[in-house]
């Protein structure tokens, strides 16, 4: 029954949207999402010329109230494919306060509740790997990098080392970063000590790349303030202020030996939380921020580039144009399953945002 789900995702592209709730302290809006049903999403887009409103239409579409585990057994199919040797792709994309972060991995008071797909993705491939125990052998084993700038980082490094490391796709071992640390997980709880390790890395190299001068600062915060409000305020902001990382990626590499016959079979799982992909207008950044907007439009255009040209069959797939298609290529394509995941805010001073995040998924829908 398995392995008929998984022949019709086959080889496929598919294209699933969630729209956020309200935080709390903005309840007071109007959703910009009318209605939403089946695959269907409609957002109201009022002008001064009166009341608007425009469809979309995708494989899947998550209202605000769908909690982390249905929208997780909606993909529970297309993970579990991994184990039968077919490489996967999931992505989540749309601008920066949309949920992708909460879906991939969940909110910072992350409970077992509220876990996203990370987590409940690598638990379900442990629960099945089990069941399967008496015909198949699985060895699990995942890295996780980040892409920053084009350059790729090791987020599960323990020395705070912070080398660059090289895309080559490696036939034989099947790892397209083969230097990034590559480790053996066989239980949640080795996934969630690993996932703490690659989220104090994130932490560290955000600071590390920050401008020298707000490292040289080892003085506690308040003689400052006591001192200079201006002073403090300074240091504060870019003690606070993160990169902008094209992507976060979480690849879980499986290798199944089957025990009658012998046979090896390989998949793999890349899950990535992606960029904002709102537009950074050039006039508010300069420097160093705005080098960082500027790989991470490339990318995301890049990454709709492959992922548009795979939707209409072409026989020339643009892969070599960022590091984040690069990164992906195996799972992107060829009998590979690949899942974009897009999310949307319901307010309405993102509908701008929104809109363009829909009109980016529906190239490909
Ligand atoms: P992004 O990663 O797209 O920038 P986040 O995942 O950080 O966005 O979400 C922004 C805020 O909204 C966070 O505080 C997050 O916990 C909350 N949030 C996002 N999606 C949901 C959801 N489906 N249910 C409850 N809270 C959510
Ligand atoms: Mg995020």
């Amino acid at each position: 029954k398995l392995y008929n789900q998984v022949q019709d995702l086959k080889g496929s592209i598919r294209v699933y949207c969630r729209v956020r709730p309200f935080l709390s302290e903005r309840s007071s809006y109007v959703s910009t999402v009318e209605h939403i049903e089946d695959g269907n999403i409609t957002i109201s887009t009022p002008s001064k010329y009166g009341k608007g409103c425009k469809s979309f239409t995708f494989n899947k579409v998550f209202g605000q109230s769908v909690t982390q585990a249905e929208v997780f057994s909606d993909m529970q199919p297309l993970i579990r494919s991994v184990l039968d040797g077919y490489n996967v792709c999931i992505f989540a994309y749309g601008q920066t306060g949309s949920g992708k972060t909460y879906t991939m991995v969940g909110p910072k008071d992350l409970t077992e509740k509220n876990q996203g797909v990370n987590y409940r993705a690598l638990g379900d491939l442990f629960v099945l790997a089990e069941k399967r125990k008496d015909n198949f052998r699985y060895d699990v084993a995942v890295q996780m990098i980040e892409i920053y700038n084009e350059q790729v980082r090791d987020l599960l490094v323990i020395d705070g080392s912070n080398k660059r490391l090289e895309i080559h796709n490696s036939s034989q071992t099947g790892l397209n970063v083969p230097d990034a640390s590559l480790m053996p997980v066989s239980s949640t709880s080795d996934v969630i000590d690993l996932m703490n390790l690659g989220q104090r890395n994130r932490a560290v190299g955000a600071t590390a790349l920050n401008d020298r001068s707000s490292r040289s600062h080892r003085y506690p915060l308040f003689s400052f303030s006591f001192f200079n409000n201006i002073w403090s305020r300074n240091i504060l902001c870019s003690q606070t202020k993160t990169c902008l990382i094209t992507c976060s990626c979480l690849t879980v590499h499986v290798q199944g030996k089957d025990l009658t016959s012998g046979t090896i079979l390989r998949g793999c799982m890349h899950l990535v939380d992606l960029a904002g992909s709102e537009r950074v207008n050039k006039s508010e950044v300069t420097g160093g921020r705005l080098k960082e907007a500027q790989h991470i439009n490339k990318s995301l255009s890049a990454l709709g580039d492959v992922i548009a040209s795979l939707a209409q069959k072409n026989t020339h797939v643009p892969y070599r144009n960022s590091k984040l298609t690069q990164l992906l290529q195996d799972s992107l394509g060829g009998q590979a399953k690949t899942l974009m995941f897009v999310h949307i805010s319901p307010e309405p001073d993102a509908l701008a945002e929104t809109i363009s995040t829909l009109k980016f998924a529906e190239r490909v829908a």
